[in-house]
């Protein structure tokens, strides 16, 4: 049965591929609802623009009125958030927007979409969903061993992670607190198509490309959970669709890899589809200065979404990577439009994993 999805921050690297998944494999209807800060880009939906299920509104989820309208608008069965402010190392230089867009504009939007689920009735209201995307990072840290589940103690070292914390508790306080059916996803760190070029995986995709250091943070041995963002955007949808209200459900992709690994496993996938006159491309490894309070190690259990709701992630890290690779390298003027020299050599532009 087709239902209508309203996203938030759909023009960002997550949301793109959920609304092109919606778009290119159900019947559903999307109205994506994105501020187009300097994350998000209508290239990145380019493939579906055109299709009659497809709506776009621009608008900032700290707009009561305009969430308001787009909701009464649109009136969606489903609402999945990925609006926020996502990159860590900003959330470090001006943290003022992650409070202002990831708890104040979650807030702004819950209570709109609190008074939409309220006009509902019957098996509409039975079947509504507020569905919150989330990551893994709000729950600190962890040594060598173990993993974070659905019940592993918040405890966010970054702005940005702290921000994301609160619109959590946020979301929960108002299932709790009104009644609003939502469901939250925590998810490990995504890779793939239509990654902005500021993030580890695309910068050095380009860079390796361009013959350009390849900046790595400290000794390059922080370990991270990586996710293809296909597979991601698969979880997502089915627990917008079955996850049961009030639940969180853990998403990875049991890879974890040390981001030196990841770098020279780009450096390898390049040097195979296109040798470097100047040799493997791994001459090009540059250690930088580490990030400010940077967490060790992530890694996920994600036991209930496979049990429950009897999904696995397609790729493997290195089936992902290749495609990642070459869709970088088919798409030059989705990122050649990005790619300007203020992502070059500054702080922002260092190619953190998150
Ligand atoms: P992104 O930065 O690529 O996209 C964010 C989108 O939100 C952009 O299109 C931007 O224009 C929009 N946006 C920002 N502020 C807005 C506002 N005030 N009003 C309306 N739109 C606004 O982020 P992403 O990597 O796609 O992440 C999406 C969500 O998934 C975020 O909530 C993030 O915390 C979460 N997440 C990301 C990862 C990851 O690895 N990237 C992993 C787990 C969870």
């Amino acid at each position: 049965m087709p239902k209508r999805f309203l996203v938030t921050g759909g023009a960002g690297f997550i949301g793109s591929a959920v609304v092109r998944r919606l778009i290119e494999q159900t019947d559903h209807e999307v109205l994506v609802v994105d501020a187009l800060t300097y994350a998000g880009n209508l290239e990145s939906l380019a493939s579906v623009a055109k299709d009659p299920r497809y709506r776009f509104l621009r608008a900032d989820i700290r707009d009561l009125d305009a969430m308001r309208q787009a909701l009464a608008d649109f009136d969606p069965d489903i609402v999945m958030h990925l609006a926020a402010e996502s990159h860590v190392d900003r959330s470090i230089d001006g943290p003022m927007a992650f409070i202002e867009t990831n708890i104040v504009g979650t807030t702004v939007l819950l209570q709109a979409v609190l008074a939409h689920y309220r006009t509902l009735d019957g098996e509409r209201r039975s079947q509504f969903r507020f569905h919150h995307i989330s990551t893994d990072e709000v729950f600190g840290t962890l040594g060598e061993t173990g993993y974070f589940t659905e019940t592993t103690a918040y405890d966010p070292r970054s702005p940005y992670s702290a921000s994301k914390a609160c619109s959590d508790h946020l979301v929960r306080a108002w299932y709790h607190t009104y009644g609003l059916p939502v469901v939250v996803t925590n998810c490990s760190n995504n890779y793939g198509p239509c990654h902005f070029p500021e993030k580890l995986i695309p910068l050095v995709i380009l860079n390796a490309l361009h013959g350009e250091p390849l900046p790595v943070y400290g000794k390059g041995e922080n370990v991270r959970d990586w996710l293809y963002v296909d597979d991601h955007a698969a979880a997502l949808i089915l627990v917008a669709e079955r996850g049961a209200v009030g639940e969180t459900y853990a998403i990875g992709g049991h890879n974890e890899r040390r981001n030196i690994d990841v770098v020279r496993t780009i450096c390898t996938i390049l040097d195979e589809i296109q040798p470097d006159e100047g040799g493997p491309r791994e001459r090009l490894i540059t250690f930088v200065a580490d990030r400010p309070g940077h967490d060790a190690r992530y890694a996920i259990d994600a036991g209930k979404i496979e049990a429950e709701l009897g999904w696995r992630p397609a790729e493997t890290f290195e089936t992902g990577l290749k495609k990642t690779v070459q869709w970088y390298l088919d798409n030059r003027q989705w990122w050649e439009n990005i790619r300007s020299g203020q992502y070059r050599g500054e702080r922002l532009g260092l190619g953190n994993e998150d």
